[in-house]
């Protein structure tokens, strides 16, 4: 094969910076020593894959075994961008690449895939050992700050400041979430300030605050709704509803469902001041057959015990029918039914970035070429969360985020090879 390694003179080998130690900068500089090149990857924390790890803890999503289509729609409006990433490192070549490191996986009966232990360490514990054994240098506690005057990349360090110079970087710095792991979103600046154009980071993969009573707080936080029908209207008049279950929170709504809505329900609030989460409380009942249940005569029964018994509505269900309906359109028998049907919950604002499982924007596709190098600063290119793609949870990010620190490793083993036959 025609590597770079073999073009580069017996006096130099082109040394690659990778900047930022997670998913997305490690797969890269992966794919870079195994063409021979160089790499000196630097983290801001004193280990790297720290948001990785944290993503073990609550069972490590890995991918998903979904087919490709619906594989790449789940990236929505980015989905042609993420899509050539896809097509190039699929969810069945990252688990072919898991197994490649010792470590078995399993599709759970979501269809999400899960490495059999469930975490992220032993994986991250045998991947790094690969990468040392293949000569990968890593630099710990280098909080990278930008360029000086003369291109090289400037470092904050315990010992002050350093440069570093290379023949191409690579910045896979994350998103904004959970900054206490490393990934705080100062990149932002440091970028727009060098022309590159960047969208807000917002919450991705969040809860959202809803303004609850004291009362139902104080009964209900903490509570999970199982088996709930959730939908969210999209801006084209289109409605996207999804199956699940989320959790009431002290300030709002939270969990998997409420995540798997996020996107549409922040766009909703960032219009509009607020958004409506459509809940279908009892979805595997008709909406005719939950009023003829309602409807029903209760007799001597209390309306609580009659809708336990007759539609299975109780504890924060029946809760949140009483927060959100009047007294009024609670004892109105053909209300209350269709409210059970279609309960609208209002939210006010997404919860804070910090929060969130992950953050959406970041630097704009307009500002990548395909190789994901940087127009405005040739021989600086971007792979991971950094880039303003989002998806749901379910393995969807950091199948992305592999496959796109893949993509941006190729692009600089070509990129190389080109200024060299310019120059
Ligand atoms: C609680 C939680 C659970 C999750 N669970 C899942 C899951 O099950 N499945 C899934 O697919 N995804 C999950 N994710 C999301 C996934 O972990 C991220 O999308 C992924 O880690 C992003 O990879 P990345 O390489 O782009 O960035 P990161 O993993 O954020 O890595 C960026 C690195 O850059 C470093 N860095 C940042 N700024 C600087 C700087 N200025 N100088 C030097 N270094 C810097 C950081 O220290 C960090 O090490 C979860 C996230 C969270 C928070």
């Amino acid at each position: 094969m025609d590597s770079p390694a073999r073009r580069q003179t017996a006096e130099r080998v082109w040394t690659v910076a990778i900047v930022g130690g997670g998913p997305a900068g490690l797969m890269a500089a992966e794919v870079l020593l195994a063409r021979g090149l160089r790499v000196e990857l630097y983290d801001a924390m004193p280990s790297v894959g720290r948001k990785f790890l944290l993503a073990g803890v609550g069972g490590m999503n890995i991918t998903h075994s979904e087919p490709f289509a619906p594989f790449v729609a789940r990236y929505g409006a980015r989905r042609n961008q993420v899509e050539p990433w896809l097509a190039a490192f699929d969810g069945q070549a990252l688990r072919d690449w898991v197994h490649g490191l010792g470590i078995d996986t399993f599709v759970g009966s979501s269809g999400r895939v899960f490495p059999t232990q469930m975490k992220a360490a032993p994986l991250l514990r045998a991947w790094l050992a690969r990468l040392r054994e293949a000569g990968l240098a890593i630099h710990v506690r280098h909080r990278w700050l930008g360029w000086s005057t003369d291109g090289a990349l400037r470092f904050a360090t315990p010992e002050g400041e350093k440069t570093a110079s290379a023949d191409a970087v690579l910045l896979a710095l994350g998103g904004g979430s959970w900054a206490k792991l490393g990934s705080d979103g100062t990149w932002v600046a440091t970028l727009a300030e060098s022309g590159v154009a960047v969208a807000p980071l917002v919450p991705a993969n969040c809860g959202f605050e809803a303004d609850w009573s004291a009362h139902f707080k104080d009964k209900f936080a903490g509570a999970p709704l199982k088996a709930v029908v959730a939908s969210v209207s999209l801006p084209d008049g289109s409605t996207l509803s999804r199956r699940g279950e989320f959790v009431v929170s002290e300030y709002g709504v939270e969990g998997s469902l409420v995540y798997a809505l996020s996107a549409p329900l922040r766009d909703a609030i960032a219009a509009h001041g607020e958004a409506t989460l459509m809940l279908d409380l009892s979805p595997d009942k008709s909406a005719e057959r939950v009023a003829a249940e309602v409807a029903h005569p209760r007799g001597s029964r209390s309306l609580s015990s009659h809708l336990q018994s007759k539609v299975g509505i109780h504890g924060v269900k029946a809760g949140l029918l009483r927060e959100c309906l009047t007294k009024e359109q609670f004892a109105d028998p053909a209300r209350l039914a269709a409210a059970i049907k279609a309960l609208p919950v209002r939210l006010t604002a997404p919860r804070p970035l910090d929060e969130a499982i992950s953050s959406a924007g970041g630097v704009r596709f307009d500002a990548v070429d395909t190789r994901l190098m940087l127009t405005a600063l040739p021989g600086v290119f971007c792979a991971g969360e950094m880039l303003d793609w989002e998806a749901p949870t379910g393995g969807y990010l950091l199948t992305a985020c592999f496959a796109s620190g893949r993509i941006a490793a190729e692009g600089i083993a070509a990129w190389l090879v080109e200024s060299a036959a310019a120059s």
